[in-house]
């Protein structure tokens, strides 16, 4: 073996420098993070190649005293903490010191800083080695280029995807921290071609409508709390409107955006059952609560963070979304469901991608918004994949459009027209029962036009609050087996089950062991069907085995969602005036009754509104307003 020595500085920066220089966005992301924490007020992102070959981030911040530059690119060297309570108190986005000292490690990197916006001084640094010094006149502010990135670490640059993933992931962190900061506005310009740009003035809503779509920022809705220890606020979407992933939901501790589990879970246990299965909601929580509650110091790019109330913050979370949403009515319009046949008539939403794993395939464009997002021509490039030659066409046309769109408008002013909130409060409307449809769905009239009920969904629904009600109770009406039921499984299942015996316990099944494999069952819950008693019970048994790590609560919900189902009326099944009248009534007496478990809508609603634009009694307001 050889001898034990030292690593040079270099090197050991080399090193150090993986661990928070993993790609081009983590370099976007540290640049940027450190404009934030010198309070700018714009910070301009240009990048070239995806951040490959160059990065640059401008900002009107406090700048750096030109006697304290070389000491910014020093491992660990950090004005923003200086003593082990700091560290338990971190304010600021960065702490670490490590950022400017690991990108110099492995880019060439050219600093220009000015604290009086007249005098500054410009600083180059490649490999770790300081190569040029010299006061330069400069603008209030720094401005950070940073070339060749991993040009001395090749293996690095590996792990490189293509320029399209790259840039997607620059995309979006400057997205999430774009809505981490709405008071400042941001440019991201990727080729000459502008990427991003919000307004700066601080509203939440209109920051998301550049960043997502003026319609996804016009489908969410406000959510404010506080307790003694935590301050919630944000946008939320509304059921209706979801994405195929997580992506679109943003977290935020006192500022930084953050990955956690936990938390995420519990903002989708907000929408319980009112979330399609395999949807999420466009979401942003900022939170705030004392920085002492919050480790920062877990992981090296800080996305992770440890939390000391993490299960308060959770709840109240989950809480604050159940309530706010427990509040609207969520009957989904007929119309905002069609399909628009005229793409280019909505010249504010484009797709575009983001987000996309190297392989995947993009399930949905994610829209962004001429109005605050400018894409040229070349954007044509980037264009999502469609099987149907016909919405190529349209695209083409509708990006064309756009950016005619884009020139003769004002992009931030035209964006911050009020944005219309799409949110009702109003009751749930007494349906009166015209018609059945095909043996599945009923039609409906209100005092405002006709509803679409799935009779099927409606029934799921309306079975499942009962079984919900009934499976949840502590002390349930037991009925006891004739004949107990012996039940055979394999080792491997035998073991789970033995472990989860209270949970089967909880909901009421009077189950114990029976011998190494067996279990017997002498009882069960009295909602369980006649005649159904073995079918359901083996059933209920199953999800504890899919799933050894069920909580009761869960457990409580698929026993429910199962029940409801084996007892609805499936589809094309006749029912008379009283039957199909009782499912109505019975489903506006639900606690929601706006979907079925699984998330699917049970009706749809043809406003008087929406009859008369689709006979062109009257004008569409959103069109005539374009024509103008
Ligand atoms: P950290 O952000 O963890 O302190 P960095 O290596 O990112 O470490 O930056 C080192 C120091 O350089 C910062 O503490 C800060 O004082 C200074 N600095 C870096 N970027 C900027 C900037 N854009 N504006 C003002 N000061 C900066
Ligand atoms: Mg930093």
């Amino acid at each position: 073996m050889a001898h034990i020595q030292r690593l040079s500085p270099t090197l050991s920066n080399q090193i150090a420098a993986g661990e928070v220089i993993e790609r081009p966005a983590s370099v976007v992301k540290e640049l940027v993070e450190n404009a934030i924490d010198a309070q700018a007020s714009q910070i301009d992102i240009v990048v070239k190649d995806a951040g490959i070959s160059y990065i640059k981030v401008t900002d009107n911040g406090q700048g750096i005293a030109s006697e304290e530059v070389e000491m910014a690119f020093q491992p660990h060297a950090t004005s923003k903490i200086s003593t082990n309570q700091d560290l338990f108190n971190v304010k600021t986005l960065g702490f670490r010191g490590e950022a400017l000292a690991s990108i110099a490690a492995v880019a060439k990197v050219s600093l220009t800083t000015s604290t009086d916006g007249r005098r500054g001084v410009l600083l180059q640094v490649a490999g770790g080695q300081q190569l040029h010094k010299q006061t330069v006149a400069a603008a209030q502010g720094t401005s950070v280029e940073v070339a060749d990135l991993f040009y001395n670490t090749p293996a690095r640059l590996k792990y490189i995807k293509t320029v399209n993933t790259e840039l997607n992931r620059i995309i979006d962190i400057v997205n999430r921290l774009a809505l981490a900061q709405p008071q400042i506005a941001f440019t991201l310009v990727n080729e000459q071609r502008n990427l991003i740009r919000t307004s700066g003035n601080g509203n939440l809503q209109q920051t998301l409508a550049g960043i997502y779509s003026r319609k996804a920022a016009e489908q969410m809705v406000a959510l404010a709390t506080q307790t003694a220890d935590f301050k919630i606020s944000g946008l939320t979407s509304l059921p209706q409107q979801t994405r195929a992933s997580r992506n679109y939901i943003s977290l935020l501790i006192n500022g930084r955006y953050i990955v956690n589990y936990r938390l995420t879970q519990a903002l989708l246990a907000g929408y319980g059952s009112k979330l399609m299965v395999g949807r999420y909601p466009i979401a942003v929580l900022q939170i705030q609560m004392d920085p002492l509650l919050v480790d920062v110091n877990v992981h090296p790019t800080k996305r992770e963070v440890r939390l000391s109330k993490e299960e308060q913050v959770a709840a109240l979370i989950q809480q604050t979304i159940a309530d706010k949403l427990g509040q609207l009515n969520l009957i989904q319009p007929a119309l905002n469901n069609l399909p628009t046949h005229t793409v280019a008539s909505q010249p504010e939403s484009l797709p575009f991608l983001v987000g996309a794993e190297e392989g995947t395939q993009i399930a949905e464009p994610q829209p962004f918004t001429a109005t605050k997002v400018l894409i040229a021509p070349e954007a044509v490039n980037l264009r999502p994949i469609f099987k149907d030659p016909q919405h190529l066409q349209e695209w083409d046309l509708h990006v064309k459009k756009f950016c005619q769109h884009l020139g003769d408008t004002n992009p931030i002013s035209s964006s911050e027209k009020p944005l219309t909130a799409q949110v009702s409060t109003a009751p749930f409307p007494e349906l009166r029962f015209l018609a059945q449809i095909h043996g599945s769905f009923l039609l409906a009239e209100s005092d405002n036009g006709f509803y679409l009920v799935d009779q099927h969904a409606a029934q799921e629904r309306v079975n499942y609050e009962k079984f919900r009600q009934e499976v949840g109770q502590v002390s349930h009406d037991q009925q006891q087996l004739l004949v107990p039921l012996v039940l055979d499984y394999p080792n491997s299942d035998a073991i789970v089950i033995n472990e989860r015996l209270n949970i089967l316990q909880a909901v009421g099944l009077g189950i114990s062991s029976f011998g190494q494999n067996s279990f017997v069952v002498q009882s069960h819950p009295s909602w369980i069907p006649t005649g159904q008693e073995e079918a359901t019970i083996r059933e209920i048994i199953d999800y504890v085995l899919k799933d050894g790590k069920i909580s009761i609560a869960k457990f409580r919900e698929q026993t429910a969602i199962t029940m409801s189902c084996r007892l609805s009326i499936k589809a094309n099944h006749h029912l008379d005036r009283t039957q199909a009248q009782a499912i109505l009534d019975q489903l506006a007496q639900a606690k929601n009754p706006y979907n079925c478990p699984h998330g699917r809508p049970t009706l749809v609603h043809f406003s008087d509104q929406d009859i008369k634009k689709m006979f062109k009694r009257i004008q569409d307001p959103h069109q005539s307003r374009r024509v103008k």
